[in-house]
C-alpha cells in the first residue's frame, strides 16, 4: 500500500464517524449544530481528510504521517467542547487517532506520551476555558486520557507483536527464497556439468530405474541399441570385454546396486554392427537407507579398436619380418660353415649374424606383444634348470658387455609353469640387466621358493630409475628418458611382455631401482599345483663368467 493512501484510508474512519455524529446533531441537537465550535470543527475534519489527500506522503520520511493524528486532536476537541452538557460525548473520537499512534511503529515513545496528552488536552482545555480553578473539575475528566493510554498500550502491544511476526515471516521468506536461488544454481551447475562431460551419467534408484541421464548417456544408449537400466535389474545386452555373456551379478548396474564402489569395469552393450564398448565406473548414492546409485559410461570403442588394429598391424608386419630373417641367418649360418673365408669376410658374416639375431629378437618380442599370452603351456617343470640355461644362453652377451653375470641357484626348482613363456620373462629381464649396465657392473640371477610359490630374482648394478621413471615401465612401448637419451637400443616390449606372462600365470613381477646404484626386478609366480617332495636347495654362489 502505498503511503498516501494509508494515510487517506487512516484518517477517513475519523471523518466518517465525524459526519455521522455531525447528521444526529444536525437532526436531534439542532442549538448544538448550529453553535460555531462545532460548525469550525467540522471544517477542520474536512480540511484535515483535504490535507491527508493533497500531501505528498511518499516523499515525506514516515514519521510525517504522524502530523495527521496529532492534527486530529483539535478539531475531535472542538466538536467534544462543543456537545458537552449534552449527551453527546464526541470527545471519544479521540480513540481513532490514539489507534493511529500507537498503531504507527515510528517514535515509539513519544506516541505513546501523545495517546495520553492529546486527549488529556481534549478534556482539561474546556475546563481552563472556563477558567476553573477546581482541582476536582480536573481530576474528573482524567478517565478518559487514562482510558485513550490504555487503549493505546494495547494496540502499540498488539503493532508491535504483528510487526515481529510480520518480519520472521518476511525473514523466513527470504530464507527459503535464498535456498531456493541456491538450489537452482546447483541445479543449473550440475546441469552445466553433466552436458559439458562427454561422459555418459546416469542416476539409478534402489530398484534399478534410470532417474536422470546426461545427453551424452542417451546418445550412447541410442549408438549401442540398448537402454541399460530402464530394464529392471538384469541388462540382456550387456557382454563382457571379449564379448562374452557377462552373468546378471557382474553388469555394472547390479554390481552397483549392491553398493559396490568401482572403476574402469570395460563391457560391451548392444549387439551386432551397433555394439560399443564402455568403460564404466559407479559410486552408491550416500543416504541412511539405499537410494540407488551414479554410474559413469566412457565410450572407448574408438580406443579398442584402435588397440585390436595396432595388435593386428603388429602381428602381420612380424609374421612378414620373421620369414626373410630365417632365411638370411640360415644362409648366413651356411657360410660361416663353409669354412675357408677369407676374415675380412667372416667378420663381415659375424656382424650380419649378430644384427640378424637382434632383429630376429625384436621380431619375436612384437609377436608376442600383439598376440598375447592366450596360449599358455604350464607343465612340470626344473625353473632351476631354466635360470641356469638363461644365464648360460646370456654369457656371451655379458661377455661382450664386460658385465660379471652370476647366478645363486643350484639343483632342481620343481614348477608347473610354462617352460618357453617363463625362459622368454628370464631373457627379457637378462637382456635389459646387461643392456644398462655399465661394464665392469655386476648382474645376479636366482630363483627360489618363497610365499607358496617361486621367485625368480634378476639385480644388476647399472644405471637404475627414479621413482618417476619407473612408474609406467610395465606399459608397451614405454622406454624411460635416461634409456632414450644414452641411445641403447630398445623398443620398449621386454617388460610388458614379462608382466603379460607373469600375470598369465597368477604372478606378478616389480621393480625396485635407485638411479646410478641399480635395479632388481622380482617375479613371483603362484604354485598353481601342490609341488610334491620339494626342498628348497642350498644356495651356492657360481660366477659363470669373469672378466
Ligand atoms: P626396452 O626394449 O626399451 O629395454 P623394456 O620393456 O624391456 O624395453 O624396458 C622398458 C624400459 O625400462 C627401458 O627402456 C628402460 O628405460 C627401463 N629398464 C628396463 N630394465 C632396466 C634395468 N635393468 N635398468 C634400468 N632401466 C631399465
Amino acid at each position: 500500500m502505498s503511503p498516501r493512501r494509508r494515510v487517506i484510508l487512516s484518517q477517513l474512519p475519523l471523518t466518517l464517524a465525524t459526519g455521522l455524529a455531525a447528521v444526529i446533531v444536525a437532526v436531534w441537537h439542532p442549538d448544538m449544530a448550529a453553535g460555531p465550535l462545532f460548525q469550525i470543527g467540522l471544517l477542520f475534519h474536512g480540511a484535515m481528510l483535504a490535507l491527508a489527500c493533497a500531501v505528498p506522503w511518499q516523499r515525506l520520511p514516515a514519521a510525517a504521517a504522524l502530523a495527521m493524528p496529532l492534527l486530529d486532536f483539535i478539531p475531535v476537541g472542538m466538536v467534544g467542547v462543543a456537545g458537552l452538557g449534552t449527551v453527546i460525548q464526541l470527545g471519544v473520537l479521540a480513540v481513532i487517532p490514539v489507534v493511529w499512534l500507537a498503531w504507527s511503529g515510528v517514535l515509539t515513545r513519544f506516541c505513546l506520551a501523545m495517546t495520553f496528552l492529546g486527549p488529556l488536552a481534549v478534556v482539561w482545555l474546556p475546563v481552563v476555558a472556563a477558567g476553573s480553578r477546581e482541582p476536582a473539575e480536573y481530576a474528573d475528566v482524567l478517565m478518559l486520557p487514562a482510558m485513550m493510554l490504555a487503549t493505546g498500550w494495547v494496540v502499540h502491544m498488539l503493532s508491535t507483536s504483528a510487526r515481529d511476526q510480520h518480519e520472521s515471516v518476511a525473514a523466513a521468506r527470504d530464507d527459503l527464497q535464498s535456498a531456493l536461488e541456491a538450489l537452482r544454481r546447483e541445479q543449473r551447475l550440475r546441469d552445466a556439468v553433466l552436458e559439458t562431460v562427454d561422459v555418459g551419467v546416469q542416476a539409478i534408484d534402489s530398484e534399478g530405474r534410470t532417474v536422470l541421464a546426461n545427453r551424452q548417456q542417451l546418445l550412447n544408449e541410442a549408438r549401442a541399441g540398448s537402454v541399460p537400466g530402464n530394464q529392471g535389474r538384469e541388462w540382456p545386452e550387456v557382454y563382457g570385454p571379449e564379448g562374452e555373456p557377462l552373468p546378471p551379478e557382474a553388469q555394472p548396474a547390479v554390481r552397483a546396486l549392491r553398493g559396490e564402489t568401482f572403476s574402469d569395469q570395460v563391457v560391451r552393450l548392444g549387439t551386432g554392427a551397433s555394439q560399443r564398448v564402455f568403460s564404466t565406473s559407479a559410486r552408491p548414492i550416500p543416504g541412511p537407507s539405499p537410494e540407488g546409485a551414479v554410474l559413469a559410461f566412457t565410450d572407448v570403442t574408438g580406443l579398442v579398436q584402435a588397440l585390436a588394429v595396432k595388435d593386428d598391424f603388429l602381428s602381420s608386419v612380424s609374421h612378414e619380418l620373421r620369414t626373410p630373417l630365417t632365411s638370411v641367418l640360415g644362409y648366413v649360418d651356411m657360410l660361416l660353415a663353409a669354412g675357408d673365408l677369407p676374415d675380412h669376410t667372416r667378420e663381415g658374416l659375424d656382424i650380419v649374424r649378430r644384427n640378424a639375431e637382434r632383429l630376429q629378437r625384436l621380431v619375436a618380442d612384437l609377436l608376442a606383444a600383439a598376440s598375447g599370452t592366450g596360449n599358455l603351456r604350464p607343465e612340470p617343470t626344473d625353473l632351476g634348470q631354466l635360470v641356469r640355461e638363461a644365464v648360460e644362453a646370456a654369457a656371451e652377451e655379458a661377455d661382450a658387455a664386460g658385465v660379471w653375470l652370476k647366478h645363486r641357484t643350484e639343483g632342481p626348482l620343481p614348477a608347473v609353469l610354462d617352460p618357453v613363456r617363463i625362459s622368454q620373462v628370464l631373457d627379457n629381464l637378462l637382456s635389459n640387466a646387461l643392456k644398462y649396465t655399465p661394464p665392469g657392473g655386476r648382474v645376479t640371477v636366482r630363483a627360489y621358493r618363497a610365499d607358496s610359490g617361486h621367485v625368480i630374482e634378476v639385480a644388476d648394478t647399472g644405471i637404475g630409475m627414479g621413482a618417476g621413471e619407473a612408474a609406467g615401465l610395465f606399459e608397451k612401448f614405454y622406454r624411460t628418458e635416461t634409456a632414450r637419451k644414452s641411445g641403447i637400443p630398445g623398443i620398449g616390449l621386454g617388460l610388458s611382455i614379462a608382466k603379460a606372462i607373469a600375470t598369465a600365470h597368477g604372478g606378478t613381477i616389480a621393480c625396485t631401482s635407485s638411479p646410478g646404484q641399480g635395479s632388481t626386478f622380482a617375479v613371483h609366480l603362484p604354485d598353481r599345483h601342490p609341488v610334491p617332495g620339494h626342498r628348497t636347495p642350498p644356495e651356492r654362489e657360481r660366477g659363470t663368467h669373469a672378466r
